[in-house]
């Protein structure tokens, strides 16, 4: 079953972005509030993340590293759900079996905290008491360790570094009630106190995507017939050498999708803004029924039920607020 899982890993675990999506999507399903990552020489020789969530108990640990075993699964209806997301529960135990891993996990339950090892496909699986707060911290050490083939993928320190940044600063914006820290090397890169007002989450998109976005950036927020599109636009005059500087999420997940960045590239280049590239950070809240976002489970999409009328909601939107500043 491990050489089943180092397969698996294949598709899971391609670089150390990858594994830092899959924990950061464990703590925020485990209701944490706050989570702190560590990461040593771009995620190569540590990745730590650890949260105040619900924890496992200690029956359920190494379960937790075992293939299938989700504990997300309850009935039929879950299940239909969790399919069309693609692999489920397979995340640590992929992770698990191209590294050095230690789970540690405390409940509210529970007195003391306990803590599972393993390493690549020998799975030690030693359980043990540890000290930890109530919640969760996954280590991973020394990424594939054991598959040389794969581990000559990966790019330099920084570059394999600005991926997995890149998908904390995601979740840090589809997340404004969780407080996020991230270090690199023994520095702080982001540190993002949970966000609870307005004035909180334009601090929190300033600390993301830096301060001179936000400062020239149009604050956004418009609603109709039960759609609403809130957030920041960067003007035309921005220039960011960093030409990605486009974060779009749909009921608080992030999307990239053709028909949204079409409408904002059309609204611009209505105002005038001919071949500038389009900065934002927007969000789109809808009726859940109206948009399914599982199309599929890694590339971001999502499919309207009426895409025209998105479309043109989010195109009439940017188009009236850019025309508003023309110079
Ligand atoms: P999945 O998330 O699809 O269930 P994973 O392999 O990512 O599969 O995780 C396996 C199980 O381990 C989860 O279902 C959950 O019960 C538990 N788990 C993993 N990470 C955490 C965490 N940070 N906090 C609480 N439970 C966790
Ligand atoms: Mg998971």
């Amino acid at each position: 079953p491990r050489l089943a899982n180092q397969i698996a890993a294949g598709e899971v675990v391609e670089r150390p972005a990858s594994v830092i999506k899959e924990l950061l999507e464990n703590s925020l399903d485990s209701s944490a509030r706050r989570i702190d990552i560590e990461v040593e020489q771009g995620g190569v020789k540590l990745l730590r993340v650890r949260d105040d969530g619900n924890g496992i108990p200690a029956e359920d640990l190494p379960l937790a590293l075992a293939r299938h075993a989700t504990s997300k699964i309850r009935d039929l209806s879950d299940l239909e759900q969790v399919l069309s997301l693609g692999f489920r529960g397979e995340a640590l135990a992929s992770i698990s079996s191209v590294s050095r891993l230690t789970l540690t996990s405390r409940t509210v339950e529970a007195s003391e905290a306990w803590q599972v090892e393993t390493e690549g496909r020998d799975m030690h699986s030693r359980i043990q008491p540890a000290a930890h707060p109530v919640g969760t911290s996954v280590e991973v050490r020394d990424l594939f360790f054991n598959t040389p083939a794969r581990r000559k993928f990966l790019r330099t320190e920084k570059t394999e570094f600005d991926h997995l940044q890149e998908v904390v600063r995601r979740l840090a914006l589809a997340r404004f009630d969780v407080g996020f820290n991230l270090r690199h090397n023994g520095k702080s890169v982001l540190a993002l106190r949970e966000a609870t007002d307005e004035a909180g989450r334009a601090r929190r998109v300033g600390a993301v995507c830096g301060p001179a976005f936000l400062e020239q950036a149009l604050p956004v927020d418009v609603e109709r017939s039960g759609v609403r599109l809130w957030g920041w636009v960067g003007l035309p005059t921005f220039s960011r050498s960093q030409a990605d500087l486009q974060y779009f999420f749909v009921n608080g997940r992030a999307v990239r999708d053709k028909l949204v960045a079409h409408a904002v590239r059309q609204a611009y280049r209505d105002v005038l803004f001919n071949g500038r590239h389009p900065t934002f950070v927007l969000f789109l809240e809808v009726d859940p029924a109206a948009v399914d976002v599982n199309v599929h489970p890694t590339k971001h999409e999502v499919r309207f039920r009426d895409s025209r009328m998105v479309h043109d909601f989010l195109y009439g939107t940017l188009h009236r607020a850019l025309a508003d500043v023309r110079p």
